[in-house]
């Protein structure tokens, strides 16, 4: 047993996922709130105020992409969107509204409790980021954000100004999956054709010069057709 405290809203309304997510969650200590609808949702978070939101993105009254909508005016508490839809379209429509992340159905108690734990993280990390000492800590790799610094293993590394600006990006948002589109709207400013590859280009050198080795973990993750994803400091 975790012992963890940590409340989590559930918003689903197929019954035996329902149970299914509800038992793996109570297995590790978390606390379970409910929810079938998009409506009982939004009920449930603003009476409730959990530490995360797990939803199903097809309910039966509205769309789930209305819920990130309408809790992100506000809210910034972590989301992890439940999606038999397979199109990455759909994955990067949640992504975008403000969803941290995603998995799709079918998935393991294992793949849905690590997502859980990242999830929760990321939103820790977030905070911490306001920290008086500016800095960053992956594994080998620090960023001292007033200096605009990055070095691995004490050995400093050479970035173009586009470069440490991705990484600053991601690593501000690290656990949570950022759409091309969202890092290309931060870096750039705006959206135009030649712009992903612009990215994948400014990506690739960026990934090589933090040591990045094909095949091995890294601190970038290639979410492959949709975007990357930092690292979170206790994976
Ligand atoms: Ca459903």
């Amino acid at each position: 047993m975790d012992h963890n405290r940590y409340k989590v809203l559930l918003i689903e309304d197929e019954s035996n996922i329902r149970n299914f997510v509800k038992t793996i969650l109570h297995a590790k200590d978390y606390q379970v709130i409910l929810a079938d609808s998009c409506q009982q949702g939004i009920l449930m978070y603003n009476s409730h105020l959990p530490d995360l939101v797990i939803l199903d993105l097809g309910l039966p009254d509205r769309d789930g992409l209305e819920f990130i909508r309408h809790i992100r005016k506000t809210d910034v508490t972590p989301v992890l969107v439940l999606s038999a839809r397979t199109t990455e379209e759909d994955k990067i429509k949640a992504l975008d509204l403000g969803a941290n992340d995603y998995v799709t159905k079918p998935f393991g108690t294992g793949e849905l409790l690590a997502r859980v734990r990242a999830a929760l993280r990321s939103c820790q990390i977030s905070r911490d980021a306001a920290l008086p000492d500016g800095k960053f800590q992956l594994l080998d790799l620090t960023i001292d954000y007033n200096r605009r610094l990055v070095t691995v293993g004490g050995n400093e590394v050479n970035l173009t100004p586009t470069e440490y600006n991705i990484l600053d990006y991601l690593s501000q948002n690290s656990g949570k999956v950022l759409t091309y589109s969202a890092i290309i709207k931060q870096i750039w400013g705006f959206d135009d054709a030649g712009s992903v590859k612009k990215l994948q280009v400014n990506m690739a050198n960026l990934r090589k010069k933090l040591g990045a080795k094909p095949g091995a973990e890294n601190y970038i993750v290639n979410e492959l057709g949709v975007g990357y994803r930092m690292n979170d400091t206790s994976a």
